[in-house]
């Protein structure tokens, strides 16, 4: 049904703009108020592993041609994930796609790469160049500069975000896809818990070309993804393969209307995490003060002598102008709450550790869930009104899927990457 509403997402991740990509595709309203003062502004990461979900919910939100453009510009690399002991030896090996590791050789039939139409994925994108396509078919719609401070509830039912430059916006539903530290979820829910999990990691890239491919060794490009493990409580190294199917500043020229998209190099993910109490890993607050070269050297410290010699012929090609630091955070489940016009999507309410790649996934699926739920409100009479029914109705099956992916990360973090057990509070 044609949804006469309008509707305020707050928030330009991918959570965001798929939300919007997927509310337009039914007529409505939408308009995205983001913090940042323009597309660019920060760096957007690298690599981004979506499967399903997450490939469902951007086909339900994208038009058609934007999202065979998200899937030509992808590398579809080996569908597995691997975990490897400092040594290399295989210890757990899985099909990609949610869930926890197997043990070696014990899990099923990979996933299958899929195609342009199936989509079965898996498929590792480059971030900053989905991001790309999914913002060139919202020109006009994406506000820059907006950090939402406040929303209010007006007399007539509708909300009012304002934002921190004097500019407000009224609609009938305002959406927090406003990540982690959501500004929304604070003020909707002021008891949702979003906590430090204990874990740090030093990003970056290493570049491909076919001269650095040839000296790299052959495992890194078996699996979508590796784990290399020190075992729970020490440091680990995380590669994936980012090998991109067509060069996404051709492909985008050839889509009507052509979309611009920055010209990128195949690469590595590649990352180095640690526990936040390793005796050489400073506060984080220090740790965001470290410039490429010192983080360089404050990852290959905190990782050590003792590691296959492939590991260090890894590290010898990091990017050292690509490093950047994160420190991970884990949300606490939320009981219900009462519906209104005011939700969350994204990791504005389930953060969750990557280690099992599905907090893009995941935010992805919300959008796609909360579009057909908007989709189909006023389908079944109730005395809320078909908006908070339909909201009511995204907001149950969200709790459910996304907290029991947050579980399943925060256990297997816990296992394979050093976890904490019990978070502590992030600071305000
Ligand atoms: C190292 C790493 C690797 C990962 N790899 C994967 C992966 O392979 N696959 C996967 O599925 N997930 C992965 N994730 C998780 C994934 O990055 C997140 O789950 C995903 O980005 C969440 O999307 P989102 O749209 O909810 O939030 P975000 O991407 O965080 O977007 C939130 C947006 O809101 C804006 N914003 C914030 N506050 C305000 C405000 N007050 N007003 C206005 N705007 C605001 C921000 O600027 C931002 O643009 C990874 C995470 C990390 C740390």
């Amino acid at each position: 049904m044609l949804f006469p509403y309008r509707v305020i997402i707050v928030g330009a991740g991918l959570g965001g703009l798929a939300l919007a990509h997927g509310l337009r595709g039914q007529g409505v309203d939408v308009a995205v108020y983001e913090r940042d003062a323009h597309p660019d502004a920060r760096p957007q990461g690298y690599r981004i592993q979506l499967d399903e979900p997450g490939l469902t919910g951007l086909r339900r939100c994208l038009p058609a041609p934007l999202f065979r453009l998200c899937l030509a510009t992808a590398g579809a690399p080996p569908a597995r994930v691997s975990v490897r002991n400092r040594r290399l030896e295989v210890l757990a090996d899985r099909a990609a796609g949610g869930g926890s590791p197997e043990t070696a050789g014990g899990s099923g039939a990979a996933g299958g790469s899929g195609g342009p139409g199936g989509a079965a994925g898996p498929y590792a994108f480059n971030r900053p160049t989905l991001r790309q396509i999914m913002l060139s078919g919202l020109t006009g719609h994406v506000h820059y500069g907006a950090r939402l401070v406040d929303y209010r509830h007006e007399a007539d039912g509708r909300v009012t975000a304002r934002f921190a430059d004097g500019r407000s916006a009224t609609g009938d539903l305002l959406v927090g896809a406003d990540g982690v530290h959501s500004a929304v979820r604070r003020l909707l829910l002021p008891g949702a818990r979003v906590e430090d999990a204990g874990l740090r990691l030093v990003y970056g890239r290493i570049p491909l070309d076919a001269r650095s491919r040839a000296g790299l060794p052959d495992w890194v490009f078996e699996s979508i993804f590796t784990v290399i493990t020190g075992g729970p409580g020490h440091p680990h190294l995380g590669v994936g393969p980012v090998e991109l199917g067509a060069r996404p500043e051709h492909a985008g020229l050839a889509q009507r209307p052509p979309a611009a998209l920055s010209p990128v190099g195949d690469y590595l993910a590649c990352m180095v995490g640690a526990p936040a109490d390793h005796p050489a890993m400073p506060a984080f607050e220090e740790l965001r003060e470290l410039t490429p070269a010192a983080l360089r050297d404050l990852a290959l410290r905190v990782l050590g002598e003792d590691w296959h010699e492939d590991v260090h012929r890894l590290l010898a090609r990091w990017d050292t102008h690509s490093l950047f630091p994160l420190r991970i955070s884990t949300a606490t489940p939320v009981p219900a709450w009462e519906s209104g016009p005011v939700t969350l999507i994204g990791d504005a309410i389930h953060a969750m550790s990557p280690v099992l790649a599905m907090g893009a996934n995941t935010a992805v699926r919300d959008a796609g869930e909360l579009t057909r739920a908007l989709g189909g409100a006023g389908d079944a009479p109730d005395p809320a009104g078909p908006l908070v029914a339909a909201v009511r109705a995204y907001e149950g099956r969200m709790r459910e899927y996304a907290f029991a992916i947050v579980a399943d990360s925060r256990r297997t973090g816990q296992r394979r990457v050093g976890q904490r057990e019990r978070p502590r509070p992030l600071p305000r």
